[in-house]
């Protein structure tokens, strides 16, 4: 198995000018990659390959200021850029059969398949990442979640000698990075490393990346992976304690218990597609007492306040009838 180090550069768009594409294309697009970078590793953390292109963007055509500042990539070596459609399919040629995807932090992954998916090209194999500034964290104790590369780096003694910002150099510093972690250990502990306390994180409904959205937010709460959800950790049907409580930030919260593993709060946080449909990060958790009884808390003042509401309401909805 090969582990390939990953590194994006991209260029973002004038404010208005993404929303205006977004919306025409009805799918997400924060930026487009203009320069994929990437280092090859065998299965003894040997650099064995590398890759680099320039790739032409087709929405945001014209280079951000910052973006060319920052990466040194002009408007004339952009337009020189092959179409991505060319560049995906060489790069997962280099990719080969069988690899995972090193990357340093979260965000190069979702923006490759951002600009995928924007150009109609398939994702799937873009499944298997890994993020090394998660196994840096841990495997250092390090309480600081989110270091740069140049800390992690500087604290493995490694010089920088070419400059950054160029998607293959810190594909290749990230890649010198991960031959000081324990990757493969790491990788096959992954799950436990993330450290978040969830059992379920997934985003359901997300037109945006593809997904069939949910025509409104009903149909989600009666989709039957929340209606009647399975317990992550047993896999038996979650017995439902609570009605979906609808919070501050289109939050819907709902108390559920499963024999074994006792009570879990069921999390939906609602947002909007670029379709009008709607789409929601989906989290499973457990829930200690102390959270029950501050939700409980939460669902009686919101009754409290409806029925308040409700008998001000009431008097005028009469006169109005007259
Ligand atoms: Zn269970």
């Amino acid at each position: 198995m090969y582990y390939i180090s990953l590194d994006l550069e991209w260029n973002q768009a004038y404010a208005e000018k993404a929303i205006a594409v977004q919306k025409q294309i009805a799918c997400r697009l924060r930026g487009e990659v203009i320069q994929i970078g990437a280092v090859k590793l065998d299965g003894n953390m040997r650099i064995c390959g590398s890759y680099s292109v320039i790739v032409k963007p087709r929405f945001f055509k014209k280079i951000h200021r910052h973006v060319a500042e920052l990466t040194g990539i002009s408007q004339a070596k952009m337009d020189l850029g092959m179409s991505l459609y060319e560049a995906a399919e060489s790069f997962r040629r280099f990719c080969d059969e069988d690899f995972v995807f090193l990357t340093w932090g979260p965000d190069d992954i979702p923006m490759l398949k951002e600009n995928l998916h924007a150009n109609g090209i398939p994702t799937d194999w873009l499944e298997r990442t890994y993020d090394l500034q998660v196994m840096f964290a841990k495997e250092n104790n390090d309480g600081k979640k989110q270091r740069s590369l140049e800390y992690a780096m500087e604290f493995y003694g490694i010089k920088q000698t070419l400059p950054a910002h160029d998607a293959l150099n810190d594909a290749y510093f990230t890649a010198l990075v991960a031959q000081k972690l324990q990757v493969k250990e790491d990788v096959k502990n992954y799950h436990l490393l993330t450290g978040d306390d969830f059992l379920e994180n997934t985003v359901i409904g997300d037109a945006d990346a593809g997904d069939a959205g949910y025509a409104t937010v009903a149909k989600m709460l009666d989709d039957p992976q929340n209606l009647n959800p399975v317990c992550p950790l047993c896999g038996k049907p979650l017995e439902r304690q609570t009605k979906p409580f609808h919070s501050k930030g289109q939050k819907y919260i709902s108390l559920f218990h499963c024999k074994k593993d006792g009570d879990m709060f069921l999390t939906l946080r609602v947002s909007k597609n670029m379709n009008e449909t709607y789409r929601a990060k989906r989290t499973v958790a457990k829930a200690t007492e102390e959270d029950i009884n501050l939700l409980k808390q939460k669902m009686k003042e919101s009754a409290a306040y409806k029925r308040a509401r409700s008998r001000r309401r009431k008097p005028k909805a009469e006169a109005s009838a007259k």
